[in-house]
């Protein structure tokens, strides 16, 4: 008998985990996959991200890999062009994009060596119900044998498909249908910061990551996949000329590509009821939204934080189990909320003309521009950012 299973061992799972087994309660944490791991992901973490695995005492085994840091970005829809960077937080200068199967498995193995009993190869079948609660779970082991371990608490860290989600039977409460779809591949030969650039429907990006390559991705909306797809670098390639040139052509110039392309088609962007007796949702299994604000790790690893608080206040008897997890939920919506909000008109990739205005008013404001790159690097609340004071602010510094 375990206090907690978590099922998932990715940016929400191996955290919720650690923190549990660090606070001293049993964990079992499961995946399906084996690790180190790929996952489809363009995996750029901003600052906040990387405040936490510092936090946590992880960072250190990020920074000895080569992953390359990213200290300047560049952003443009349409005409209008925003450079710069966050302030520094803490000493804290710069951002990185590290492969999945380099972060996870520092993830993982920082779970583990809190003493969280990891299995791997493990995948989750059902839960095991008990006069109306969820008691815990069965699944196929590594050796394929169908197995039950039980739990006082059920955390699903599953990701989009959670399959804790959907036997748990969890609402969805707020969906947005998706706008876009993305490629992505890597390339070596490029030297590029950060870039991320709106055209007209459609939009590409690129950052360094380990091994010098450079992560380079083109989005565009759902209605343009299969004529993208027909000819996939190809397409890609027309959507760097569109709307960045510059881009287009050291791609052609100096790219080698070093992988193939990986895509996908979005899935919808909401909030689903995370809690339940026995169970919770942490990650992209209880709230997801489209990747253009680069926010899903950032925000799974808050995720954890504010799950493992609260389980630990009621596995250790501080206040009732239901209270705690109610009060995760309400925190993690209220922390989240305007993000979620704004990701959905930005994947739009045709931006609301408020949003034009005030990105508008940045480049001639130093003050604005480093609180906008603030807001991306995940230390200024998009709350301040957007608050009535600050946007009136902004626009009359504009407007004089
Ligand atoms: C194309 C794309 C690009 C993205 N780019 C970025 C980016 O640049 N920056 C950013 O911050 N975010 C990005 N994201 C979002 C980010 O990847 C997610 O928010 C993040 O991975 C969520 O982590 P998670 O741990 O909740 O879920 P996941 O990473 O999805 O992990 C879920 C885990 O659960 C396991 N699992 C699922 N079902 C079972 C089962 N039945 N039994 C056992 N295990 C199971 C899976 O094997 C998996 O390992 C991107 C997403 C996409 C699709």
């Amino acid at each position: 008998m375990y206090d907690v299973i978590v099922v998932g061992a990715r940016c929400a799972g191996s955290p919720v985990a650690m923190l549990l087994a660090r606070r001293g309660h049993r964990v079992l944490l499961v995946d399906r996959a084996s690790f180190p791991s790929d996952t489809i992901s363009t995996h750029y973490l901003q600052q906040s991200a990387l405040l936490r695995l510092r936090e946590w005492g992880l960072l250190d085994q990020l920074l000895a890999t080569d992953c390359a840091p990213i200290r300047h970005m560049t952003l443009s829809y349409r005409d209008l062009i925003i450079s710069g960077f966050a302030e520094p937080v803490d000493g804290l200068d710069f951002s990185m994009a590290p492969r999945r199967t380099v972060l996870d498995e520092i993830l993982v193995r920082g779970a583990v060596a809190a003493g969280v009993e990891f299995r791997e190869s493990f995948s989750v079948r059902e839960l095991v119900w008990e006069d109306g609660r969820v008691a815990g779970l069965r699944g196929r082991d590594a050796n394929d044998r169908f197995v039950e371990e039980r739990a006082t608490l059920v955390i699903g860290a599953d990701g989009r498909n959670s399959i804790v989600a959907n036997l748990a039977g969890a609402e969805f409460y707020k969906v947005v249908p998706p706008a876009c779809f993305i490629y992505y591949s890597y390339f070596s030969g490029l030297e590029w910061d950060f870039h991320s650039r709106f055209g007209v429907g459609e939009q590409c990006a690129g950052w360094p990551t380990h091994d010098g390559l450079t992560v380079v991705a083109a989005m565009r909306r759902l209605d343009a996949f299969d004529e993208f797809r027909a000819d996939i670098d190809g397409s890609l390639r027309t959507v760097f000329r569109n709307v960045a040139p510059e881009l287009a052509e050291d791609l052609d110039a100096h790219g080698v590509q070093a992988d193939r392309y990986y895509g996908i088609r979005y899935p919808d962007n909401y909030y689903r009821a995370s809690y339940g007796p026995g169970w919770a949702l942490v990650g992209d299994a209880g709230n997801h939204k489209d990747p253009v604000t680069g926010q899903g790790i950032a925000d799974a690893f808050h995720g954890a934080e504010l799950l493992a608080e609260r389980v630990d206040q009621a596995l250790s008897g501080q206040r009732p189990m239901e209270e705690a997890l109610a009060e995760y939920q309400r925190l993690r919506d209220e922390s989240t909320q305007t993000v979620f909000d704004l990701t959905t008109a930005v994947a739009e990739l045709d931006f609301p003309p408020e949003l034009v205005m005030v990105l508008s008013a940045l480049p001639g404001n130093d003050r604005a521009r480093r609180m906008f790159f603030g807001l991306l690097a995940g230390v200024v609340p998009a709350a301040e950012f957007f608050s009535p004071e600050n946007i009136g602010a902004m626009l009359s510094t504009a407007a004089a």
